[in-house]
């Protein structure tokens, strides 16, 4: 039996309401494991805390993060709790920096009972890596503005850009084991236009030559904006610059019908913290109507890569059966949300969840 601690921060707003979902299902699974056990650690952070300390995100609960396997997070922030410069509290944001979290895993997947707005999607399972360091993240909050102009700064540097365009291959390669994917890598630029891009696509391109057995290809950023609309079911893993990816991924989830329905990870050598994209929800928090399913699919994510990283196939059938019994209630319309078009409350569409498991 492994023991894996799972480092766990509620949030705000709805945070807690679909942790609490997220968590009975976790201990549902846990409890039909041979191979492995899940003990949870809940660690206070938020806009919420901010407001009662001053402290966003204490020193103490990132350090006991660091020693947990893997991360768990809702979503923080409050719109009317703020720093003193009027810039909203992010500890979501400072985790990514502070455990050098590069690789942003936004799968966009629509299976049948997906509320996509296109008419005939076809069947679209593919994985944008967004970079979450550095681009044109750079110069977050230091641009420059004078009375006559602004600057903000891209950077990339080789270490980040190699690391990231291995992880998008390995990951390539995993997905096609799965049958999940044929195996291509799509390297998303505007190396037409800025030297940083044509760079970064030597980069890929070295990396490419590794893995003969994948197929590597590139696009414009622009051109992929039409094509995740006109074709996605062409693409299998996508791998771009920080603001791109930001751009990108809520397309993505667009695709999808919803940020209800989008998880994420934040991926990094040593750390990875797993959350839903969408945010806090202010306007819906505290009435148990939140749909937990982003935040559910994100656990699924979590199982996936504990089991890669243990060596422990069970944890990824679970993460498997997890994201296959979101679906089944998704395909079955009966339980569902008020965002997806139903009238359940979070606890119902768990236990519908729960049942299917
Ligand atoms: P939001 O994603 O919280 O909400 C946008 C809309 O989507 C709202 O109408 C909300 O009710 C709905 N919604 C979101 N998640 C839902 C869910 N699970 N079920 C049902 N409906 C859902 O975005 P926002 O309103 O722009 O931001 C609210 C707060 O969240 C802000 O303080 C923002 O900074 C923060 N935020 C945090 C994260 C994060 O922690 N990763 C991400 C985005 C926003």
């Amino acid at each position: 039996m492994t023991d894996l601690s799972i480092a766990v921060f509620e949030g705000d707003g709805i945070g807690p309401e679909i942790m609490a979902a997220t968590m009975q299902l976790l201990e549902q699974l846990t409890r039909s494991a041979d191979s492995y056990t899940l003990s949870f650690d809940f660690l206070p952070a938020g806009a919420g805390l901010y407001a009662k300390t001053g402290d966003a995100l204490p020193e103490s609960s990132v350090a006991a993060a660091r020693t947990a396997h893997a991360i768990l997070l809702s979503a923080m922030g409050l719109p009317d709790i703020r720093y003193p410069d009027g810039t909203e509290i992010t500890p979501q944001i400072d985790l990514r920096f502070e455990m050098n979290l590069y690789a942003g895993v936004r799968p966009v997947r629509i299976a049948p009972g997906y509320p996509s707005p296109l008419a005939s999607p076809g069947d679209v399972d593919f994985v944008l890596i967004r970079e979450s360091t550095e681009g044109l993240f750079h110069t977050k909050g230091k641009g420059t503005v004078t009375e006559d102009y602004a600057t903000e700064t891209l950077k990339l540097t080789r270490k980040t850009s190699q690391k990231l365009c291995k992880f998008a291959f390995l990951l390539a390669q995993q997905r096609r084991e799965m049958g999940r994917g044929p195996g291509r890598v799509t390297c998303v630029d505007k190396a037409n236009v800025f030297r940083a891009f044509a760079w970064f696509r030597e980069i890929f391109d070295a990396e490419a030559s590794h893995h003969s057995e994948l197929k590597a290809d590139h696009a414009y950023v622009d051109a992929m904006a039409l094509w995740m609309v006109q074709r996605p079911a062409e693409f299998d893993v996508l791998v771009t610059e920080n603001m791109f990816g930001d751009i990108l991924s809520d397309l993505g989830a667009g695709l999808m019908g919803g940020l209800g329905l989008a998880p994420s990870a934040d991926i990094g050598d040593h750390h990875a913290v797993f959350q839903p994209c969408h945010g806090t929800a202010p306007d819906i928090a505290g009435r148990g109507i939140a749909n937990p399913m982003a935040m559910i699919l994100s656990a699924a994510m979590m199982l996936d890569w504990l089991a890669l990283e243990k060596s422990l196939p069970e944890l990824a059938q679970h993460g498997t059966r997890l994201r296959e019994a979101v679906e089944d209630v998704l395909r079955e319309g009966a339980v569902l949300t008020g965002d997806l078009g139903g009238s359940a409350t979070t606890e119902e569409v768990a236990d519908a969840i729960g049942a299917k498991l």
